[in-house]
């Protein structure tokens, strides 16, 4: 018979630990866990998400491949993230930030858009290469973590229509969803759109970057309560000048975002610029 007794007995167990039946489920339980991994490994053994060489474990890079990536470390800017020469103290903004601030508060990128970083997020992109994604979350993880920290909501920069057809998935949405569920922090997938498919940034002037992407984002109607008073954290594969995460924070920022950050996989521009 269930009395209020038995229902306060197996309460207590609950919160100060297991009953024994479930500490022995619990166990069975990571047993099978670890002999499946094990088959796994056997049948699936770990190699390098860069070059496909034997490794001790799934999802991470051999130590040549390691050495290939650029991974941006301080000093940096505050506002652009970009590496800086040398540490003056406390909060550096470079001249770039400077001359040309962009509309978001903080950008932080893992690496420089280069070498196997380069490549990595080519394959992510066109030949759906999610295998890369767990190793590309805990990147960012790293990378963003006081971004993430104080964010309230993260989203996505959104891909043009046509675009997301043809490539079947946002890879950017596909790094927003590993960061949410590492860090716990909610996503909002349908709080901005694009409603304009912009050409290629690279080789563009400052103020025909402005023009490709001016009015290319939006905050549909009905979403304006995920975004209005919140700290927005936007996720992108990759930075290249800038404009495009500062004409989707304009549009963050219209619909009454307190403050945008942007997280990245790689940004553009291998040499330092001083502060
Ligand atoms: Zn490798």
């Amino acid at each position: 018979m269930i009395t209020d007794d038995t229902i306060a007995d197996a309460g207590s167990e609950l919160r100060g630990g297991r009953a024994p039946w479930f500490a022995s489920l619990a166990a069975l339980r990571m047993g099978w866990a670890r002999v499946f991994s094990g088959l796994a490994d056997v049948i699936l053994p770990p190699s390098c998400v860069g070059c496909q060489a034997r490794v001790l474990a799934h999802d991470t890079l051999c130590p040549s491949c390691w050495r290939d990536i650029d991974f941006i470390r301080a000093p940096l800017c505050d506002r652009l993230g970009i590496p800086l020469p040398y540490d003056t103290g406390g909060v550096m903004i470079s001249a770039a930030a400077v001359a040309d601030p962009p509309d978001f508060d903080r950008a932080r990128a893992v690496a420089l858009y280069n070498g196997l970083m380069r490549r990595l997020i080519h394959d992510l992109k066109y030949k759906d290469a999610l295998h890369a994604r767990r190793l590309f979350g805990r990147w960012l993880i790293v990378a963003g973590n006081e971004l993430i920290g104080d964010c309230d909501v993260i989203v996505a920069v959104p891909l043009a229509r046509g675009r997301l057809i043809s490539r079947r998935f946002n890879q950017a949405q596909i790094l927003a969803n590993e960061i949410a569920g590492l860090s716990g922090k909610p996503i909002a997938p349908l709080a901005l759109v694009r409603t304009k498919r912009t050409r290629q940034q690279v080789g563009l002037s400052r103020a025909e970057r402005q023009r490709n992407v001016a009015g290319a984002f939006l905050v549909p109607p009905g979403q304006e309560s995920r975004i209005a008073g919140k700290a927005v954290l936007l996720i992108d594969d990759v930075i290249t000048t800038g404009a495009t995460a500062s004409a989707a924070a304009r549009a963050l920022k219209k619909a009454g975002a307190s403050r945008i950050d942007i997280l990245a996989l790689a940004i553009a521009g291998s040499t330092p610029v001083g502060p």
